[in-house]
């Protein structure tokens, strides 16, 4: 364990932190226009930030390589910077770019929100810096321009073609609610989700398979939809009703199809989701959380089979719905349980795993925490 004053030699001039987040439906819709509904995590990435007087940045994660890495302005350019530490360094680049007069920094990372577990470890670490450098450099930037900023950062400077997400999800989420956002404008509400009054609980599943958004996977599955949206002559799949659907397929080159079919139908699922928590039944979630599952593995084609076990394993000992959560290829799942059964669940899906010989997963309740705030 090291701290800010081990790492740097002198004291910090503050301290902010990043949730992870849990999407509850609404996926891989981000850059297609869509609607997604993330809840953030208690699990944050801390920054502990201080300003410097010249350009350089010096970087340390307790999650890292171990080292302090510095970067120089010449240094700081797409490609100029591997490793982990090219995701904060990406925020201050991204920054810059922007017009905003950020300086240098010596930063040290902790997190606790899993890495490569499909809760969002990658826009926890950017939104931090985000945060941090907004108020040590007094940007002002609202929340959403820094989530914007962020997707800028690993986009270009990281190299992952995400949509926007998972860096609203880390700046925007408020506690008890989850966050109903539109990502072609950005128009976003906090849906209240007060999970506890309906004796009811989200129970996450990290499969331990790591997922690997850098193979190529995504970008060919975001290239397919963009590719089917130009066909139809539409700026982006959001732009087909779900009652156009079935006409709309039958224009499509056959492998097109699938990957149309979970867009239109979860943006759907999002609506229908949002639907039921205004009217309280947060009930109705799990067969929606269900249907979502069976499209990403049946349709769009991102699951894997420990994602799969888990999901079955946990309907089958109760859980109301179930889905895999992130872009896919591994990553965690995330079951509702009524809290009298979430025990009774955990067990099973422990077990189901252990009978097919996988890794132990790990097993949290997610509870709707806050987004990105300043701790000191
Ligand atoms: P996810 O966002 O689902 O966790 P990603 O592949 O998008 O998965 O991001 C994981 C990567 O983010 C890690 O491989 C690492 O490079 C970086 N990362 C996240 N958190 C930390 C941390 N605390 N310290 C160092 N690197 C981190
Ligand atoms: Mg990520």
């Amino acid at each position: 364990m090291t701290d800010f004053r081990s790492v740097f030699g002198a004291a910090p001039d503050g301290v902010w932190a990043a949730p992870g987040r849990v999407n509850l439906i609404g996926e891989h819709t981000d850059y297609n226009d869509g609607f997604v509904l993330p809840i953030a995590l208690p699990h944050t990435a801390k920054a502990t930030v201080r300003r410097r007087d010249d350009d350089l940045l010096r970087l340390y994660s307790e999650q890292g390589d171990g080292r302090v890495t510095e970067v120089g302005p010449a240094g700081l350019t797409p490609g100029g910077v591997t490793g982990w530490a090219a995701y904060p360094a990406a925020v201050v680049w991204a920054l810059r770019e922007a017009g905003h007069p950020v300086g240098g920094l010596d930063v040290h990372i902790d997190s606790d929100v899993p890495t490569g577990a499909g809760l969002s470890s990658s826009a926890a670490l950017e939104c931090v810096l985000a945060a941090a450098c907004d108020g040590l450099y007094g940007l002002g930037l609202a929340p959403a321009e820094l989530a914007l900023i962020a997707q800028r950062a690993e986009n270009t400077f990281v190299g992952v073609p995400c949509g926007v997400m998972d860096q609203m999800a880390s700046l925007c989420c408020a506690e008890g609610g989850a966050l109903f956002l539109d990502t072609r404008d950005l128009t976003q509400r906090q849906v209240p989700l007060d999970l506890a009054g309906q004796g009811l609980r989200l129970l996450v599943v990290d499969t331990r398979v790591k997922h690997d958004l850098g193979d190529g996977a995504y970008a060919r599955l975001r290239a397919g939809c963009e590719r089917a949206a130009a066909l139809l002559g539409l700026p982006a799949l959001r732009d087909l009703p779900l009652a156009a659907l079935d006409g709309a397929l039958a224009r499509l080159p056959a492998e097109l199809r699938p990957l149309v079919r979970h867009v239109v139908t979860e943006d759907a699922r999002v609506e229908q989701a949002v639907a039921l928590l205004d009217a309280g039944d947060l009930a109705g979630l799990g067969p929606i959380l269900s249907a979502g599952h069976a499209s990403l593995r049946d349709d769009f084609g991102v699951s894997c089979p420990e994602t799969d076990l888990a999901v079955a394993a946990a309907v089958d000992a109760g859980a109301l719905g179930a889905r895999m959560t992130g872009g896919g290829f591994g990553g965690s799942v995330v079951a509702l349980v009524a809290e009298a059964g979430a025990e009774q669940v955990a067990k099973a899906v422990g077990a189901a795993f252990a009978a097919a010989g996988h890794a132990e997963p790990g097993l949290f309740t997610a509870l709707p925490s806050a987004g990105a705030r300043r701790l000191a």
